[in-house]
């Protein structure tokens, strides 16, 4: 079994071992040491990263007791390795890690929610607790976590025998036969856990809730701790502050002023529309009342090309109305009829390499060949609802 120096102190990075066996696996060198500071995936926490005989660690694994690194190249069994874990990328699982002890167990204290599922990597923790929180009662346990963080409180690990595991109360996600690891967190929280931990709480720095969905009957939380949520602050920072210098408003006025300029922009559209249809019914009684008709607006938006031909087709001597708008290449069209404008949309889109559909009375598509010429043609050749010239 490999000696696992990382449970011993998790805030060394440089050792020294011997290697034990190197077996070639898909590609792979699947390397075993004497001891190791590689944590290997569990416990919903990454594997560690790293270098190892100068080489990259790409994955580690604990299979039967030992530890496996997973190689680019091959090292020589029986010659002395160093290894440099990636202290850095480790320290932010930490940090969140522990982050995530005290949220849970400050979840279960005051809400008797359970942890039932924990996601962790580079960017962010999330947690499925297996009942519904609401926004109130995660920032709570958001406020009471991070006072405990404040607090700087010892985490300690201790192991105990399953003998022993009924006389001290801890949560746990499944029970374990054998010893447990177990770890405390003072004053806040005892959980059945195999990752590492930073061993105060004051390290953990902060914890934020980012977000939360309905999940199983439950709810999923997303997390940013520690120095994630530092990155997170910052980049939301630059968001925010970009926004409100486009916006030439303060921070803080950002929401109230895309809100007015989206309340602005619908007004706006209502009056563009009211306008469009005045000039819709002129337009209208200035055509033919014949049986078929075929318009060309160039600047219309797909809805507002549905709306003429609507409109149009309130005379009751126009059978089959229809709208063009656009350029060669890609045409809006809309075909609305008193009997069946299909026929009419189904030859339209086979001749014109089109799409689109509708009901009886309104179909609405693009067309991306033909030109308004040829379009208009084989729109006036038409016999409405025969489906055939
Ligand atoms: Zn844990």
């Amino acid at each position: 079994m490999t000696k696992k120096l990382f449970y011993q102190n998790p805030y060394l990075s440089e050792f020294s071992s011997e290697v034990r066996s190197c077996t070639e696996m898909q590609g792979q060198y699947a390397v075993v040491l004497a001891e190791t500071l590689f944590y290997p995936e569990g416990g919903g926490q990454p594997a560690d990263r790293g270098e190892l005989g100068g080489f990259p660690v790409e994955d580690v694994r604990e299979q039967n007791g030992e530890v496996v690194h997973f190689l680019p190249r091959p090292i020589p069994v029986g010659s002395p390795v160093l290894g440099k874990v990636d202290f850095p990328y480790r320290f932010s699982l930490m940090q969140q890690h522990s982050g995530e002890h005290i949220f849970s167990g400050i979840a279960y204290e005051a809400f008797g929610c359970r942890n039932v599922g924990f996601h962790m990597n580079e960017a962010f923790v999330s947690v499925d607790f297996d009942r519904p929180l609401s926004l109130e009662q995660l920032l709570d346990i958001e406020t009471e976590s991070n006072r405990r963080i404040f607090k700087n409180l010892e985490i300690t690990s201790f192991w105990l025998s399953s003998a022993k595991a009924d006389t001290v109360a801890y949560r746990f996600k499944k029970k374990i036969s054998g010893e447990i690891r177990i770890v405390e967190i003072l004053q806040t929280d005892r959980c059945a856990c195999c990752g590492l931990h930073v061993s105060r709480t004051g390290e953990i720095g902060i914890l934020k809730v980012e977000s939360f969905q309905n999940y199983k009957g439950g709810v999923r939380v997303f997390l940013k701790i520690g120095e994630q949520a530092l990155i997170d602050y910052r980049e939301k920072n630059r968001e925010l502050h970009s926004l409100a210098a486009a916006l030439s408003v303060k921070p803080g006025e950002a929401y109230a002023s895309v809100c007015r300029l989206l309340k602005d922009g619908e007004c706006k559209k209502q009056e563009r529309n009211s306008l469009e249809n005045r000039y819709f019914r002129l337009l209208s009684d200035s055509l033919p009342k014949s049986s078929c008709l075929c318009v060309y607006e160039p600047d219309l938006e797909a809805e507002a090309v549905g709306r003429l031909a609507c409109l149009l087709g309130e005379e009751k001597e126009r059978i089959c109305c229809a709208v063009l708008s656009g350029m060669p290449g890609h045409f809006l069209y809309a075909v609305a009829s008193s009997v069946d404008a299909r026929p009419l949309c189904r030859r339209l889109n086979e001749r014109f390499s089109g799409k689109g559909g509708g009901k009886k009375e309104l179909c609405r598509g693009s067309l991306s060949v033909g030109t308004y010429q040829e379009i208009e043609r084989e729109i006036m050749l038409f016999e409405t609802g025969t489906g055939s010239h």
